[in-house]
């Protein structure tokens, strides 16, 4: 049986000084031929990563519209997760894929779960690879599926997007953050919709938070307030570089020696791969006192994520790929200066120049950090700029009105 996540209540109203009168009015109106529907969102893991950080809050707003709505987490195992996180490399492009008996395996735990999955839904939303089979397994249980992908599928290894696709093509729609990580070859088939991901202004991750309590926060984890601070908060993974990171900071070292750099990630419960690269990332900061290194399991959570980004000169998010970095628009909402990998979705976030700067190369990082580390004027104005567009582009009350729109238009 999957388990269902218990949620917090979120009250749209809230939002309306935020998101305006027009749009709260908007998302009412859409809901209302939607009251009572059944809901199911299906994810692989309730912690950790970007999946989970938007379900906690658009699960509960969807029902504060009036939508029956619930989030569950299929069951599976470390072996299912091994291959799992193999897939979802080999989606973003690297040549290691599943081998037979690891397909073998994903499909296994897609028909237990499918099995598994209880009720009579109007609408399931089942959210990335993991659980994709679920559709083909248990179609019977909704009138309408929808699959949500949060990766960038525009360059991936050819053999594991052929043995995706049939199951992508029958969904009744899929929604991608960009038209360009959409698959060659989908053409249209499985009601392709664009719908770019959004962060929760009032989420302890994101509320405003006074630049005294973000300094006693920091404080508490060693960070000298009164010297300047990089942060970049992101899992432990390769496409995050945060060794790229390390590189950056050095160069930015060597001119500024007063600076210090915060690498925050949390462990992901579906990212055995992890705790290997933050083992090696720990290994490559060479015992450097000025950098810190900290995980959830520091007791790093929400609030000192959302104290280490309001206390942050500047913000990284030096991805490699990126299929929409959650962490640089929860940086510019909090009116930091951000620096970012001219990769995947982030062109989408940043506006490079006006809204933060888009880089390719730790030099660029740090070239970029030194000139706004230098020139605290430029760090206002990118920060300005950049919390105005995050406001306007990327935060809950837009994703829930693009998802019930989706709603209606699938029962019409
Ligand atoms: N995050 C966190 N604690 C950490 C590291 C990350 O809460 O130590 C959160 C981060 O604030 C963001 C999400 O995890 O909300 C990561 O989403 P993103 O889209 O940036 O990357 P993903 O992990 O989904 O690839």
């Amino acid at each position: 049986m999957l388990q269902e996540v218990s949620l917090g209540q979120k009250s749209l109203a809230d939002y309306t000084h935020i998101a305006g009168k027009e749009l709260t009015e908007h998302i009412r109106a859409l809901a209302e031929p939607l009251k009572g529907q059944r809901i199911l969102h299906v994810s692989a893991t309730a912690f950790g990563g970007g999946v989970s950080e938007i379900l906690y809050t658009i699960v509960p707003l969807m029902r504060d519209a009036g939508l029956d709505a619930h989030w569950h987490v299929i069951f599976g195992k470390e072996e299912f997760f091994n291959a799992t996180k193999l897939l979802h490399n080999s989606l973003q492009g690297a040549e290691e894929t599943l081998s037979e008996e690891q397909w073998e395996l994903f499909d296994e735990i897609n028909a237990i779960n499918a099995d598994g999955l209880q009720g009579e839904w109007d609408t399931i939303v089942v959210h990335d690879p993991q659980p994709i089979g679920l559709r083909r397994g248990a179609s019977e249980k909704s009138r309408n599926w929808i699959w949500r992908c949060h990766i960038d599928l525009s360059e991936p290894n050819p053999a594991p997007i052929a043995r995706l696709q049939p199951l992508i093509e029958e969904y009744d729609a899929t929604v991608w953050h960009m038209p360009v990580y959409v698959p060659n070859g989908m053409n249209g088939n499985g009601g392709i919709r664009i719908i770019p991901p959004a962060i929760d202004p009032l989420s302890p991750k994101n509320m405003a938070f006074s630049p005294d309590d973000a300094a006693f926060v920091c404080h508490q984890f060693g960070i000298d307030v009164d010297r300047p601070l990089i942060t970049q908060v992101s899992r432990f993974d390769p496409w995050k570089d945060p060794i790229g990171v390390i590189d950056a900071y050095r160069l930015v070292h060597e001119q500024m020696p007063d600076v210090q750099l915060a690498l925050v990630g949390s462990m992901a419960t579906d990212d055995p791969e992890g705790w290997e690269f933050f083992q090696h990332t720990v290994e490559y900061a060479d015992a450097d006192p000025d950098i810190k290194i900290l995980n959830n399991l520091n007791n790093v959570g929400a609030i000192e994520v959302n104290a280490f980004q309001s206390q942050s000169d500047v913000c990284l998010q030096k991805s490699i790929r990126e299929g929409f970095g959650l962490t640089v628009t929860e940086a510019l909402w909090k009116g930091r200066p951000t620096v970012a990998g001219n990769v995947g979705g982030i062109p989408l976030q940043i506006e490079d120049g006006k809204s933060g700067f888009l880089v390719d190369s730790p030099d660029a990082c740090a070239q970029r950090c030194i000139e706004i580390l230098a020139d605290p004027e430029l760090g206002k104005r990118l920060g300005r700029a950049g919390k105005e567009y995050a406001r306007r582009e990327f935060l809950s009350p837009r994703l829930l009105r693009d998802w019930l729109q989706l709603f209606g238009e699938l029962d019409t």
